[in-house]
């Protein structure tokens, strides 16, 4: 592997506790890595699902859960965003994990469904507005992460989430990179994704779009009781999913903006930022409920 040695982690300087969920790839535990004596760190340890004993993994397949665990790792090595989850490094023995920076509330969609009466709109345009400035630096690497959802949005504190799961983005050198064959999130993905498996920025936009549709319906799923495959009949009849009830009206233009079915009359995120910042900064000083 081309990570470097100093992100290497030993076994021995990691404590283990409990379980935090799992994911396709593997599951994550609580943790704390022990970096020295004195120093601490409360860490996510994601380890590599040990699929040694399942026969129908033949060993192409492995190589490809291999390649794509460097790959998350690695690219979550290259960013330094306060709204992007951190690498704290890797540990290589008979089993494979990347230790990330612990997110202490967990998955967005389950806080935003928990505590539903406590937060404010005030708080899930923060949540906008941190998640599009993690996009716009995305967007400036020339990354396109491919996965924008609330089930990859971490939770920190009451006032900062963190993008999360890099597991499905690529870095791409063009603007177009055309994605191989995976389960696909249809109901986030933009029509040109769906239709030629084409992603990019704009891409992405599109997603970032429904996500913070999601933000804004307190962690409601989209296009709920719909199949995969009349989703995209109902974009290209036009059809957009509806206003949330606590979304402020401008955000919501900016929604239907993203949603534009010819990606090159959507916005960038730089743009978005600007207009995000706009309606977060009159809701905090109006202190609109
Ligand atoms: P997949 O990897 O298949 O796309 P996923 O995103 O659900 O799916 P993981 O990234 O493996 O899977 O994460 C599984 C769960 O572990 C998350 O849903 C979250 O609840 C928890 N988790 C992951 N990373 C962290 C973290 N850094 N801090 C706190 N909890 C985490």
């Amino acid at each position: 592997s081309d990570l470097s040695k100093s992100n290497q982690i030993q076994r021995e300087s990691l404590v283990f506790h409990e379980k935090l969920g799992s994911g396709q790839f593997g599951d994550v535990f609580r943790g704390t890595y022990k970096k020295t004596a004195s120093h601490l760190i409360d860490v996510a340890i994601k380890i590599l699902k040990n699929k040694e004993d399942n026969v129908e993994t033949n060993s192409s397949e492995k190589n490809m859960i291999l390649k794509r665990f460097f790959r998350e790792a690695k690219i979550m090595q290259n960013f330094d965003h306060p709204h992007i989850i951190k690498l704290v490094g890797v540990c290589i023995d008979d089993t494979l994990s990347i230790v990330m920076e612990l997110a202490k509330f967990g998955q967005l969609r389950t806080y935003l469904q928990n505590n539903i009466n406590q937060i404010e709109t005030t708080i899930l345009l923060l949540y906008c507005l941190q998640l599009n400035g993690a996009m716009e630096y995305l967007e400036s690497k020339k990354f396109v992460h491919r996965d924008i959802a609330a089930r990859n949005i971490l939770v920190f504190n009451h006032e900062c989430i963190k993008l999360a799961d890099f597991g499905l983005s690529r870095e791409i050198d063009e603007n177009v990179y055309l994605a191989s064959k995976c389960k696909l999130p249809i109901k986030w993905m933009a029509p040109e994704s769906i239709n030629f498996r084409k992603f990019t920025s704009l891409s992405d936009v599109w997603m970032f779009g429904i996500c913070i549709w999601e933000i804004m319906s307190f962690g409601e799923k989209p296009f709920q009781g719909i199949k995969n495959p009349d989703v995209i009949k109902l974009i290209e009849e036009k059809q957009r999913l509806d206003k949330p009830e606590k979304c402020p009206n401008e955000l919501y233009k900016l929604m239907l903006q993203c949603w534009e079915y010819d990606s090159s009359k959507r916005p960038n995120f730089s743009q978005l930022k600007n207009s995000i910042d706009f309606i977060y900064t009159q809701y905090k000083d109006k202190k609109v409920p």
